[in-house]
């Protein structure tokens, strides 16, 4: 039954051995009942979970499109030093004892301690390493851009998971811009003169174009007004 119990690791990963230890012969009962018949299930490679990282955007950059740099620094398998099946525990990462009490036999199962559950045995490396993140013109604070593959390696059998960057727009920004959904908005105040009789004024675009906003002749600005100027990103 070890091969059968081999083969359910292989196709269910961790969970089919945990049915293990119910003696033979029950065990496929349980199994059906634990996983709702699905033996059919495919599991495909393992994978590790995701890690986010939070990047601030300036409103210029979400405006003109980018490119950021970000060094992170990952944990990698060191492809240097041999990688080899656990030998205490035969790759499963668990190793099972049968325990007799009288006509009882009792199989325990623990993680194994010369592997510590991995399976095998391998060396893990810091490796330093330079992601380029492509900030496109117009995406959005909030919006998540993954590289696939790029969280830690913790094990040869596990795909790693992704790295998955969350642009934020930058707080407390010192533009006189804002940004509401894809329109822009800016504030800037007036004199009393000006509203009255009216103004010319240059606004620098945050791709350092200079805008020529003209009042009107004739419009009187009451206060508040907001003379906003409309651009599409
Ligand atoms: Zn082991």
């Amino acid at each position: 039954s070890d091969d059968q119990k081999r083969a359910r690791y292989d196709k269910f990963g961790e969970e089919g051995v945990d049915q293990d230890g119910m003696g033979p012969g029950n065990a496929e009962d349980i199994f059906d009942m634990v996983f709702g018949g699905g033996r059919g299930r495919s599991s495909g490679p393992r994978k590790g979970e995701d890690i986010t990282h939070v990047l601030e955007v300036p409103l210029s950059q979400f405006y003109n499109g980018a490119t950021r740099k970000l060094a992170i620094n990952r944990v990698v398998i060191d492809h240097s030093a041999p990688i080899t099946t656990c030998n205490a525990c035969d790759g499963q990462g668990v190793t099972v004892k049968t325990v007799r009490m009288g006509p009882m036999v009792q199989q325990m199962q623990s993680t194994c301690p010369q592997c510590h559950g991995q399976g095998k045995t391998f060396k893990t490396k810091k490796s330093k390493e330079i992601i380029e993140i492509h900030i496109e013109k117009g995406m959005k604070s909030g919006q998540k851009i993954p590289f696939r593959g790029m969280a830690d390696e913790s094990n040869p059998d596990i795909e790693p998971g992704d790295l998955i960057i969350i642009l934020k727009q930058k707080e407390n920004e010192d533009t006189a811009f804002t940004r509401k959904g894809n329109d822009l908005f800016v504030r800037k105040p007036i004199t009393l003169v000006e509203a009255l009789t009216g103004y010319t004024t240059v606004i620098t675009h945050l791709d350092g174009r200079k805008l020529i906003v003209r009042s009107k002749p004739g419009d009187i600005i009451k206060p508040i007004d907001l003379t906003s100027e409309k651009h599409y990103l």
